[in-house]
């Protein structure tokens, strides 16, 4: 008979259960972790909310993890039972059309690989992930901030992707747990002056806390003009849209400067259509790009930034809470009361 568990499982949009399943056992090349910390995501809450294309529920629930390994597969020999480790969610096959061309976030076999589950007492971490994307724990880091390592990734792959340059001006539209790196990231490659466009009074002191040089309210007026009247009224060098609305798509193109590059960060609803003024992207040489995911690399680069303070997640998180609280946890990040939340399924 094989120990059982606590699991959280995701049914429906709206509806989340508490299930006693089996401990998973690891398969060859596979290896299980006792969760420490599995930090709550906005993609969770948006798969809560309205359903999301690379969630298929019923289904294990929660896929940003840290925590000790408890068992490990045959042929695994880079972990051992006991460690301390943290990692992402998938990883790329290496060998199709995009894995070849370098573009490893696009890889066809991405949607396949997705390995959710980490809002349980123990989650089976798959083959592909533990070849690839699984990382010791550097001693100074906490679980509950190594479990960044996922999110952290894909800020660190859309800020390369940014083309920041020494002395550049940044905007950053949104200040949740991605704008909030984002700003860290914009300083750490050399801008000069990042502005960080946000709503929340709360939040937008935190993103001064963590290095923003400017702050503005979407509420007090229009932040394509503000952004415009800081420089000349050219608008910036690079704006990073991290919010999730349509307006901020297009605010981001029009508050940026001939020339620019615009990064589109948070994916909008199936279908959506965002229309801009294609003089402004025509004649202004503007470079609009989207950016999903992560790659080994960034992961890599994520974890380092944890244990060398480049990147401080800690003002992001918002505390713990126990197994029981994911639902109401996912609700308090939909009222704008935290923007993430360890799980910690111990407590
Ligand atoms: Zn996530
Ligand atoms: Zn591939």
């Amino acid at each position: 008979m094989t120990a059982m568990m606590q699991a959280v499982y995701f049914l429906e949009p709206g509806k989340l259960e508490m299930r006693e399943v089996h401990v998973p056992t690891p398969g060859p090349g596979e290896v299980v972790i006792k969760v420490e910390s599995a930090t709550t995501c906005g993609t969770d809450l948006k798969a809560y909310r309205r359903g999301h294309k690379l969630f298929k529920p019923p289904m294990p629930f929660g896929h940003e993890y840290a925590g000790y390994i408890s068992a490990v597969g045959a042929g695994v020999t880079r972990f051992k039972e006991g460690d301390a480790v943290a990692g992402t969610n998938a990883a790329p096959c290496n060998e199709c059309f995009y894995c070849r061309r370098g573009r490893q976030q696009l890889c066809v076999l991405l949607e396949g690989r997705f390995n959710f589950g980490s809002y349980a007492e123990y989650h089976r971490i798959t083959d592909c992930i533990v070849a690839q994307n699984l990382h010791h724990k550097p001693d100074n880091v906490p679980f509950t901030e190594a479990s960044f390592i996922e999110p952290l990734a894909c800020a660190v792959l859309c800020a390369i992707n940014a083309d920041i340059q020494l002395g550049d001006t940044v905007a950053i539209i949104g200040v949740g747990a991605q704008g909030l790196m984002q700003i860290q990231l914009a300083k750490a490659l050399g801008a000069t002056r990042v502005i960080a466009i946000g709503r929340s009074p709360g939040r937008l002191e935190r993103a001064k806390q963590v290095g923003a040089d400017v702050i503005y309210s979407s509420n007090d007026g229009d932040p394509v003009e503000f952004v415009r009247s800081l420089t000349e009224g050219r608008g910036a060098d690079v704006v990073i849209e991290a919010a999730g609305s349509i307006d901020t798509w297009q605010q981001a193109v029009m508050m940026a400067r001939n020339g620019a590059t615009v990064m589109q960060f948070s994916g909008l609803p199936g279908g959506t259509q965002v229309s801009f003024d294609a003089t402004k992207l025509h004649y202004g040489e503007i470079t609009m790009k989207g950016t999903f995911h992560l790659t080994p690399r960034t992961a890599e680069m994520a974890m380092q930034m944890l244990a060398t303070g480049t990147v401080n997640v800690k003002p992001i998180l918002d505390g713990v809470i126990p197994l029981t609280q994911v639902e109401e946890g996912l609700l308090r990040m939909q009222r704008s009361e935290v923007i993430k939340l360890a799980v910690v399924p111990s407590m």
